[in-house]
């Protein structure tokens, strides 16, 4: 092992504070937004997304009172959890997810956010029975219906919440969506509420909201998020940082 030096000390020191303050903005975002919308702000759950950033980083959050964090890909989720598996994190899945990587993601993941079709439902229990483990899963959303960006359409949704209730090994957790590319960002989420509620009457306990990133977290606090997932304003613009 080579020694660590100085300049390599400053700069862990120099991003664990660029870290902190840039926590202390988005928990002051997440905190004014309820108060906004009169809600409590232990309500909402900060998920940090941590894609093209380094596990150095989920440990620097992690240190700094983060437990939860997010990744899109498999290929780079999985050996960031490798490498984070002493500390105690929920690490929730996002991405658009193919069936053959649901063996892979089920290993490690606690919370699937991506869950559109039949097809990944039977995957991922499958998966999860092999890991021996529970899965928590969201049905995703399409509030534009856009079929690029995943998500069933809104009169799906009954039927994948369905689907993911019966499937020994996943447990039906509520609901995630993307803000529509085009909507003003107060009409984005105007159906979430609705959706979220076809969930938990499948399921009553499914009352995960899961929606809100770096540029519309306000939004989406005021339309019921209990998750919000934030890239950006935590960790910096997503130019591939050198590892
Ligand atoms: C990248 C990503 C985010 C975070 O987006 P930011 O705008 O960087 O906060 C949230 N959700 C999903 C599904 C993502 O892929």
């Amino acid at each position: 092992m080579s020694p660590i030096s100085s300049s390599e000390l400053n700069s862990a020191e120099h991003r664990r504070a660029e870290l902190a303050r840039n926590l202390a903005e988005v928990n002051g975002r997440i905190a004014a937004a309820c108060a906004a919308a009169g809600r409590d702000a232990a309500e909402v759950t900060l998920i940090a997304i941590t894609k093209t950033w380094p596990a150095s980083d989920v440990m620097l959050l992690y240190s700094l009172g983060v437990s939860d964090f997010g990744e899109n890909r498999d290929a780079e989720a999985a050996p960031k959890a490798a490498a984070c598996a002493d500390l105690d994190i929920t690490w929730h899945f996002v991405g658009q997810l193919q069936t053959n990587k649901a063996r892979s993601v089920a290993r490690y993941a606690h919370v699937v956010h991506s869950v559109d079709r039949p097809h990944l439902v039977r995957a991922l229990g499958a998966a999860a029975r092999a890991a021996d483990r529970e899965l928590t899963c969201l049905v995703q959303v399409s509030l534009d219906a856009n079929p690029a960006r995943g998500g069933v359409p809104r009169d799906g949704v009954p039927g994948i919440a369905e689907e993911i209730a019966a499937e020994p090994g996943l447990v039906l957790g509520g609901v995630m969506a993307m803000a529509p590319l085009n909507a003003p960002p107060a009409d984005a989420f105007a159906s979430l509420p609705d959706c979220s509620a076809t969930v938990r009457s499948v399921r009553a306990g499914a009352t995960i909201v899961s929606a809100g990133m770096s540029g519309d977290l306000e939004a989406a606090i005021e339309a019921g998020a209990t998750h919000v997932r934030i890239g950006t304003a935590l960790l910096g613009g997503r130019t591939p940082p050198v590892m």
